[in-house]
């Protein structure tokens, strides 16, 4: 019977806290190398196509008129709105190189924008990229695919959302991160509840299927009174989906968070406490914790997908559409397939000129093992579905469970003796306590992980 409970303690989280990756992919992009460039991409990408497999697109719009001092995106922040011509001209350029080699009778069946912020095209520059698409690539109808944008309410004009919705977008996904005005000139980001919860009811009346809302705890100024006032607007508004991020202060590695002052930061205590309160009041509210710091209507298709065993993530997150070729397109946008994974140049200039060259313009990747894809369905099924079924791997993968992870059931064992897993006839059962550890108990199958733990270990 499908259990979602969630038990919050307080000591194991702060016990086990730590930045681990997320596994949106396994191997993660720290594993990316430069040996991987745009031939291999090209291979990669035509091989695909024996698969079958349908596609899912991702497009980064890297610009943003203003930044968000949280942020830890790939953007460009300008005021010269100008920039996105020349950037659609190269978009056009890899949009044709990539569907050159694939076979145009796959569907796509997901396609999603993001960025920096998608919105910063004007409505004309929105129409004209989903044309672009729509001409190199066979795009699902409405009903059947999972078609989402990122929005910045901020960043709407009047027909935005309708020209989105015409041009065949049926999810949208807005930023908020916190509806209190303090925190929100904190991290510079003013956003009227008016602009939030206009644009909110206007994707209704347009009749988007799924509303995401992020939010983000641990921000400046926050507190456990304010976040709860920005929870009651949230569950009223009430959108399907909701992803609460926790702020990672990393001023070192991302240059905007330097204008955060870390004392307004809520302590270790308070920032627990928020989300105790979060999980708590989300839950009683009718939402299903999905995982991973997403909660979905219990009557969504993303939380009817977790209870019926067919979730999926990728790149993107949480989907029910995730078992896809992912073609990404746009500075570092990253593409995968079965053999690999590729990432597109970072900056704006290495872009444009692999573009104007007439190659793909990848920067980095990586291929892909056995072992990676067998390591990687394995955290998939712990990060969707809260179990990990051995005696499936054997008849499936030709392995010995216990003897393939016989490092990983060990450290799972000190795991099992904290309450996080239950461990029985080579079932991996995920406890309610766990679910909110889940990154640490997927890090045991990160081989990577245990690898560069051991090259630290022995440099010291
Ligand atoms: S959070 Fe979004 S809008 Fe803000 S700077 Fe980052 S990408 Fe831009």
């Amino acid at each position: 019977m499908f259990d979602n409970r969630v038990e919050f303690d307080a000591a194991l989280i702060s016990r086990y806290d730590g930045n681990g990756p997320r596994y949106t992919s396994y191997p993660t992009a720290m594993e990316f190398s430069p040996a991987v460039g745009a031939e291999q991409c090209r291979t990669w990408l035509r091989q695909s196509n024996q698969g079958h497999r349908p596609l899912s697109l991702y497009v980064h719009v890297p610009f943003c008129a203003h930044v968000c001092y949280f942020c830890a995106c790939n953007k460009v922040v300008t005021a010269d709105r100008g920039r996105a011509e020349a950037y659609l001209e190269s978009l056009q350029r890899e949009i044709h190189l990539r569907a050159a080699l694939l076979d145009p009778e796959r569907r796509v069946e997901q396609l999603h924008w993001g960025g920096g912020t998608p919105t910063f095209l004007s409505d004309a520059q929105l129409r004209q990229l989903m044309g672009m698409l729509g001409e190199s690539f066979n795009l699902a109808p409405d009903d059947s695919g999972e078609f989402s944008v990122e929005i910045d309410p901020r960043e709407l004009r009047e027909n935005t959302l309708a020209v989105l919705r015409e041009s065949g977008f049926n999810r949208i996904s807005l930023g908020v991160q916190d509806f209190n005005p303090e925190v929100q000139r904190a991290v510079h980001r003013v956003q009227s509840d008016t602009q939030t919860l206009g644009a909110l009811r206007q994707a209704r009346e347009l009749g988007f299927r799924s509303i995401n809302v992020d939010l983000m705890y641990g921000l400046p100024l926050q507190t456990v009174e304010s976040f709860s006032a920005t929870l009651d607007t949230v569950i009223e508004a009430r959108p399907e989906r909701l992803s609460v991020f926790g702020y990672a202060h990393l001023p070192e590695r991302f240059r905007p968070q330097r204008r955060i002052h870390s004392e307004d930061l809520p302590d270790a205590r308070s920032r627990l406490e928020i989300l105790a309160l979060t999980v708590d009041r989300l839950t009683a509210a009718g939402y299903q914790y999905i995982g991973m710091d997403h909660f979905a209507l219990v009557d969504d298709e993303l939380a009817k997908a977790q209870r019926n065993g067919t979730l999926q993530r990728n790149f993107q997150g949480y989907s029910t559409h995730a078992d896809a070729d992912l073609i990404g397109m746009g500075v570092s946008a990253i593409s995968a397939t079965a053999a690999g994974f590729c990432q597109n140049q970072v900056s704006l200039d290495a872009y444009y000129h692999d573009l104007d060259a007439g190659r793909l313009p990848v920067a980095r990747g990586v291929s892909l093992r056995q072992d990676d894809r067998l390591r990687a369905f394995v955290i998939q099924q712990l990060i969707c579905h809260n179990r990990l079924d051995g005696a499936r791997l054997e008849a499936e993968q030709g392995i010995r469970f216990e003897a393939y992870f016989a490092t990983e059931l060990e450290q799972l064992r000190v795991m099992q003796a904290d309450g996080l897993v239950e461990l029985e006839q080579q079932q991996v059962l995920v406890t309610p306590r766990g679910r909110l550890l889940i990154r640490n108990i997927c890090a045991l199958f990160d081989a990577y992980r245990r690898r560069s733990a051991r090259a630290c270990a022995a440099m010291i």
